[in-house]
């Protein structure tokens, strides 16, 4: 099991975002988490990184509980929704500054290659268009081989093209063995990517299988819809 989580709970004052997630992640699958805007979905991935603290509960990532230290989080690749890139640096610098603080094997110029991103190296970020920052954002978290990756709404701003290199580069990783997490808001990309989903309400899983027992579930042909319809039918995981 890549991921187990028990129980977890996180509040922010009154507000109690996550109330008692139970969930295992298998190795090798692509799960994508879903569910209305606040439903907690950051707030889950940022307790698995290491960056909320949970109230209550417990996480193991790669069998190792993730509160004997922060080792474990060399062995996850993310991806953040809203890259801060410094703006008066290179394309070129910040690959090698993340680099050298990951120290670990990377394989930037095949991904460079992959997303035509040559012409930018030598550019400042703060000059880039929103997609092209995207593509800096998804070589730095694919230039390095580990084995959890999790990606928040890793398509934003992208280009067919670029999104076509993205879906190969998932599924390429996936055939390696990886775990992969994903959020996003296109159910497209969602229904050709995930092997299962999570949807999350209310600080709860509220449901976990394939898109087949979703569609099944909700009595629906249509993922889109099936998703629209998960509240308001009885498929409580
Ligand atoms: P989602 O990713 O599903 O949109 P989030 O996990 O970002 O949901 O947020 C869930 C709820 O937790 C929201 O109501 C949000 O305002 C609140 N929240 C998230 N992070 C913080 C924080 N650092 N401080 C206070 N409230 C937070």
């Amino acid at each position: 099991m890549t991921i187990a989580i028990n129980n977890l709970h996180k509040r922010f004052g009154k507000n109690q975002v996550l109330k008692g997630i139970d969930l295992s992640i298998d190795e090798g699958r692509i799960y994508a988490i879903l569910g209305p805007n606040g439903s907690g979905k950051t707030t889950l991935i940022k307790s698995i990184l290491g960056m909320v603290i949970p109230d209550k509960g417990e996480i193991s990532v790669l069998e190792q509980s993730i509160k004997k230290g922060w080792k474990y989080r060399k062995k996850i690749d993310y991806l953040p929704q809203i890259a801060n890139f410094p703006p008066n640096i290179k394309v070129k610098e910040l690959i090698n500054m993340i680099k050298d603080l990951r120290n670990s094997p990377s394989s930037e110029a095949e991904l460079i290659e992959l997303f035509g991103l040559e012409p930018f190296l030598n550019k400042k970020l703060s000059t880039l268009s929103g997609g092209t920052k995207q593509k800096v954002n998804i070589v730095l978290t694919f230039m390095f081989d580990s084995p959890l990756i999790i990606l928040d709404e890793p398509t934003t701003g992208l280009d067919p093209k670029a999104l076509i290199r993205l879906k190969e580069l998932i599924q390429k990783e996936k055939a390696q063995g990886k775990t992969i997490l994903i959020t996003s808001h296109i159910m497209q990309f969602v229904e050709e990517m995930a092997d299962e989903i999570l949807y999350l309400l209310e600080g709860e899983i509220y449901f976990k299988g394939s898109i087949q027992e979703l569609l099944e579930q909700t009595k629906q042909t249509n993922f889109e819809h099936a998703i629209a319809a998960i509240t308001t039918t009885d498929s409580h995981a």
